[in-house]
């Protein structure tokens, strides 16, 4: 039995990658959207948001001595390109699939309109809410957390490479220790990372829990669903 309803996952650009030096390696994007459709099948609502990093970041590489605000706007289109071969990759794999974006590209995508996302949501349709939160300066953590509140949603789940917050980097240290749970208070009183400091105080100040995990361990995501000690949760 799934111990949530709704959730919201947090995809990365950066892990659409695979192995790849940028874009969308298919055998990868494949193999998230089977990990998804375990909870779909499930009857979890599930809504996504996925980030850009794979393609274009307002602050790092090609940005660099660019408007700020264009090079955001730049980020914001490739997180589009991203929710449609995402969602996509679910028609393929025989799921159903809604992008929205908050930006307006009519003729690509809907635009976001709550309402039409919660009727998405309790159809059984997976929704990827594209272009971040259409504001620059902002991330695609911000927009998980702000959508994710927005739809009612029991728990944001943030995928990364890692299965979840250690007491310190599992790469350099062998002694860390993952924190199986952990209040939000301590996370900052222990300056540990889990998504920036927007996401963060927007699901602390909603009392939206964050799950830490990782989307590549096969199954982990059904786990996590299923109440199970996975990943890290970061509660109130
Ligand atoms: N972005 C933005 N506003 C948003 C969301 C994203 O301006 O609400 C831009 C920003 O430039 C960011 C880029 O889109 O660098 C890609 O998003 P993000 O870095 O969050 O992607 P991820 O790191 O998850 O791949």
């Amino acid at each position: 039995m799934p111990a949530y309803k709704r959730i919201l996952l947090k995809l990365s650009g950066e892990a659409l990658m695979g192995d790849d030096a940028y874009g969308i390696n298919r055998a990868t994007i494949v193999r998230m959207v089977r990990e998804v459709r375990q909870v779909t099948d499930q009857g979890v609502e599930v809504a996504v948001v996925i980030g850009g990093g794979n393609i274009f970041r307002g602050v790092a590489g090609g940005s660099v001595g660019m408007d700020r605000a264009t090079a955001d706007y730049m980020g914001m289109l490739a997180t589009v390109m991203n929710s449609l071969a995402l969602a996509d990759t679910m028609r393929q794999e025989g799921m159903t699939a809604r992008v929205m974006s908050a930006i307006s590209i009519e003729q690509v995508v809907e635009p976001y309109v709550r309402p039409k996302a919660l009727q998405y949501l309790e159809e059984g349709k997976v929704v990827v809410f594209a272009a971040g939160t259409g504001n620059p300066f902002f991330t695609t953590d911000t927009a998980a957390a702000l959508r994710g509140a927005e739809i009612g949603a029991e728990l944001v789940l943030k995928a990364t490479k890692v299965d979840g917050v250690y007491t310190a980097d599992p790469a350099k240290d062998p002694d860390a220790k993952r924190y199986e749970n952990i209040t939000f208070d301590e996370a900052i009183a222990r300056n540990l990372q889990v998504m920036d400091a927007t996401a963060f105080a927007l699901c602390r100040d909603q009392k939206l829990p964050i799950k830490v995990f990782s989307i590549f361990k096969p199954g982990a995501l059904e786990r996590v669903v299923r109440g199970e000690n996975e990943g890290t949760l970061v509660h109130v």
